[in-house]
């Protein structure tokens, strides 16, 4: 499969398990060092490898013929700081940024088993920014997961399945988390 597909495919497949909303997420993969990334204003689950954006290390197009997603430079930075990334995937899931708020050592700490590092947490920036480019890009430097604060999540990998599944692992754990303080407020309410 080649990885025009690839992003095609994962891109429909995080949109339908819920990743991804149908106009917000982005995700991009290398290929012959240009970045292959979805385009801006697209609905994912109609996708196909002709609407995507070859882009390279300065943002320029170098094929396609709509526009890169608005959050390009955080995929270009992130690539430039991570020489061993092949793949960079950001969702909009939202238990791990209400998480984020209450970033709790526990869940830190079963994730990097998973993860191979700690979940970074980055400040709320705006989105589309060269800061906020810069600012995942430097948290990602030691980390292959990061939550962007009252926005979303970026992760990693050595190519799309890798940094999809760290993208369903952070929202499990989220999730895992979630239920654990409901069923703590539970069972409080309820003196067991
Ligand atoms: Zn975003």
């Amino acid at each position: 499969m080649s990885v025009a597909d690839e992003v095609v495919r994962y891109s429909r497949l995080l949109y339908e398990r819920g990743h991804l909303t149908l106009l917000s997420g982005n995700l991009s993969a290398l290929a012959d060092g240009l970045v292959v990334v979805t385009p801006t204003f697209f609905p994912k689950p109609f996708l196909e490898p002709s609407d995507l954006v070859w882009i390279d290390m300065e943002g320029r197009v170098v094929r396609g013929v709509r526009r890169p997603t608005s959050e390009w430079r955080m995929h270009v930075a992130v690539y430039k700081a991570r020489p061993d990334v092949g793949a960079v995937v950001h969702t909009h899931d939202v238990l791990p940024v209400l998480l984020a708020e209450r970033i709790d050592a526990s869940l830190l700490s079963e994730a990097e088993a998973y993860l191979g590092s700690e979940i970074a947490v980055v400040p709320y920036i705006t989105p589309g920014t060269a800061e906020l480019a810069e600012a995942v890009a430097s948290a990602l430097r030691k980390s292959n997961v990061a939550i962007l604060k009252r926005h979303g999540v970026v992760a990693v990998g050595r190519d799309l399945a890798e940094a999809v599944n760290r993208v369903e692992v952070v929202a499990d754990l989220a999730k895992a988390a979630f239920y654990n303080m409901i069923l703590g407020l539970w069972s409080a309410g309820r003196g067991v």
